[in-house]
């Protein structure tokens, strides 16, 4: 298949682009699109077809379900059977914004787009973008992330196209994302609502809203037994093509032992790629070596973490030895993914 790739000019000529966008949704074909967290991969979420062809092209497992992306908060009463009280609150705070709530859904919603479960997870994003692809395909968009399965979520469109051309019917260009990470995932069905996964939206921010909030234990731990709940949680994600290990301790400690782990590494033919911040950048010695940020910036190392991960990818770097961030506000969830893209390895020096 030929993939139709179109540049977002912020001019009258972008409604052309979304219109044809739309259209394609609305025969059964998939659209990946930006939002303000990581490029989407879109079919009409209504469509069963639609969502089999999203697994396909992701070359992902059929039961890691889709978030269905909507434009006006009204439209949610087509998807869900119930819209309680606690979720309103958390809509009237965070939509239009990076946070997915899972609900129960309504017999309009096929199995194949939530991967057998009788929940749904729904998200209106912020993007002005987005939301006018969304309004044009129907109002009810499926999306995962737009990367193959296993690889890190499409921060920029020409990664989109790097893991998508030739899979899908369309890609909407508009450049590099605003965050950087996923949305927040939380469970609006149990009774005390459940943070699935962290996001820029904080724990510390749906409990404002909320009061009481429980956080899935295998969010930052590597073993636990037991199931998490996102079923997307289960699956290796995220992964660099080169091993990452993440070493935590006193700044001097670590880069002692980074450079002395590069060392070996590139003794041993091995190409080495550091991920370091602002602060320490300079001390490194490795292959490849790459600031994610300030060390206390989180909104910044959320913003470049992804596309460092796909750089040493195409540099074909087999070693990745990255610096540990603080896990307070959005840190949550910058290390849940580097966790995740470590295989839960991490060195404490
Ligand atoms: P992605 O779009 O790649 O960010 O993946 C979507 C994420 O949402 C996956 O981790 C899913 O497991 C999670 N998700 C989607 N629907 C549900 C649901 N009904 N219950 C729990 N988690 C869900
Ligand atoms: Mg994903």
């Amino acid at each position: 298949m030929e993939t139709i790739i179109s540049k977002i000019s912020h001019t009258i000529k972008d409604d052309e682009i979304i219109h044809t966008a739309g259209d394609i949704i609305k025969s059964g074909g998939l659209v990946a699109f930006p939002t303000e967290t990581v490029y989407g991969l879109g079919g009409d979420a209504l469509n069963p077809d639609s969502s089999r062809k999203i697994y396909a092209a992701k070359g992902r497992p059929s039961d890691n379900p889709l978030i269905i992306h909507i434009c006006k908060l009204e439209d949610i009463y087509r998807i869900v059977s119930d819209f309680p009280e606690k979720a309103k609150k958390l809509a009237r705070e965070f939509w239009p914004g990076p946070l997915t709530m899972v609900l129960p859904k309504s017999d309009k919603v096929p199995k194949e787009t939530t991967g057998g479960l009788n929940t749904v997870a729904v998200r209106m994003p912020v993007d002005p973008i987005a939301l006018s692809f969304i309004e044009a395909a129907g109002g009810y968009v499926a999306a995962p992330s737009a990367n193959l399965s296993g690889r890190p979520s499409p921060t920029s469109a020409k990664y989109v196209e790097e893991d998508m051309d030739g899979r899908i019917d369309m890609i909407i260009d508009d450049g590099d994302v605003e965050i950087g990470l996923e949305s927040t995932i939380v469970d609006m069905t149990c009774e005390i609502p459940m943070l699935l996964r962290p996001g820029m939206i904080t724990a510390e921010m749906l409990k404002e809203v909320l009061g009481d909030l429980e956080t899935d234990k295998t969010i930052l731990a590597g073993n636990i037994a037991g199931r998490p709940k996102a079923p997307g949680m289960k699956y290796k994600h995220y992964a660099p093509k080169g091993e990452l290990t993440i070493i935590a301790g006193k700044p001097e400690e670590v880069i002692k032992r980074i450079n002395e782990l590069a060392k070996t590494g590139m003794q041993q033919g091995e190409k080495v790629g550091i991920i370091g911040t602002d602060e320490n950048i300079s001390f490194y010695y490795g292959d490849s070596i790459k600031s994610v940020g300030k060390h206390d910036d989180e909104v910044s190392i959320a913003k470049r973490l992804y596309r460092i991960l796909r750089e040493f990818d195409d540099e074909n770097v087999t070693l990745i030895y990255s610096e540990s961030f603080s896990t307070g506000g959005m840190g949550q969830a910058i290390m849940n993914r580097l966790l995740k893209a470590a295989g839960h390895q991490i060195l404490y020096v």
